[in-house]
């Protein structure tokens, strides 16, 4: 420490200890004595600075913190948990490890430079992290480019479900894997009048929110999909046709409940509602479709915001 060699003190435990205290508290009653010595243009002797360590129990074990050994057993664990993070992140900025084998290498040759080496290395830790911080938002950002890379060829872009091609493949999937799975058509209501009294926009905005109503409401059951304008798909698997009646019925209730309004004019829009068919089996998805579209077909005919999963088809 520049400090020691200035007063030409050696690098004992015990001056480390004073220069650290000189150096780093000012504020302090040893400090101000060894200002005042200082001030007055004379070196501060073994002699002056033991007076100080001992007066001011600097040389004791309550400095055992500051001590030396100590320092450099703390600062090389802090290394070596640094090198951790480092390595396990897979990140290693090479003015870091180098920074870290230098202090290493200065701190195997003795002591009297600590503070310095501390500084630096704490300087580099900030820096590293700060690199660190900057890759993981980089890295991260670059995975969510990826993954909507990835889902937008599936995804439909207005209600962010899964779209038709997506929903198709996953049917593909379970038919010949020949996984027992119900199918529900789900259709909005009227919709077109919607369009034509409050406009294509005011449109969009219900069809989203029917998406969320019916996403929410099947979500850990199904896969709920766009299968083009106003009608979605719930494919659920292993679920009897009356169990996912019933999840279709809480959406159907909670659909029920909301009041929307035109956003422009605030104007109250009614009460939206679908109608539904539900199907189910293991056989090829065109029979059992087939099936839950005849049922959305009566459920329209009946009067519409009903769900029928059951009877025999006559169309
Ligand atoms: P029903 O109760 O018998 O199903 O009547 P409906 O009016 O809902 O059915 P219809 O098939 O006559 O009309 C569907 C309308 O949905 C026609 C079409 O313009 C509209 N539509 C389809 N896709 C979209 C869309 O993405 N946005 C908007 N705003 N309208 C859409
Ligand atoms: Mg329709
Ligand atoms: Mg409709």
């Amino acid at each position: 420490m520049l400090f020691l060699d200035q007063q030409r003190l050696d690098p004992t435990p015990p001056n480390y200890t004073l220069a650290y205290c000189f150096v780093t508290s000012p504020g302090t009653s040893a400090s101000r004595e060894i200002a005042e010595l200082l001030g007055d243009g004379l070196r501060l002797t073994q002699e002056a600075a033991d007076d100080i360590i001992s007066r001011h129990g600097l040389g004791g074990s309550g400095a055992a913190a500051l001590d030396p050994e100590n320092a450099a057993a703390a600062l090389r664990h802090q290394m070596l948990r640094l090198a951790d993070i480092t390595s396990s992140q897979s990140i290693a900025t090479a003015q870091f490890q180098q920074g870290l084998s230098a202090g290493m290498a200065r701190i195997g040759g003795g002591f009297d430079d600590l503070s310095t080496i501390i500084s630096s290395m704490i300087a580099l830790a900030a820096n590293a992290e700060r690199d660190l911080a900057a890759a993981a938002v980089e890295t991260d950002r670059l995975r969510q480019d990826l993954d909507a890379a990835r889902t937008d060829a599936n995804i439909d872009a207005l209600t962010r479900l899964p779209n038709r091609r997506a929903i198709d493949a996953i049917l593909s999937k379970l038919e010949e894997a020949n996984v027992p799975r119900t199918l529900a058509f789900c259709d909005i209501d009227r919709f077109k009048r919607i369009n034509d009294n409050h406009g294509h926009a005011a449109g969009d905005r219900v069809l989203a929110a029917v998406a969320k109503v019916l996403g929410d409401a099947c979500h850990g059951k199904a896969v709920v999909a766009r299968w083009g304008g106003e009608e979605f798909v719930a494919v659920f698997e292993h679920m009897a046709v009356g169990d996912a009646a019933v999840v279709l019925e809480s959406a159907r209730r909670s659909l029920a409940q909301k009041r929307f309004k035109v956003r422009e004019t605030d104007e109250p829009l009614g009460i939206v509602s679908f109608s539904a068919g539900v199907a189910g089996g293991i056989g090829p998805n065109s029979v059992i479709s087939a099936a839950a579209d005849a049922r959305l077909y009566r459920a329209k005919k009946a009067g519409r915001n009903m769900i029928i999963s059951a009877g025999v088809e006559h169309r």
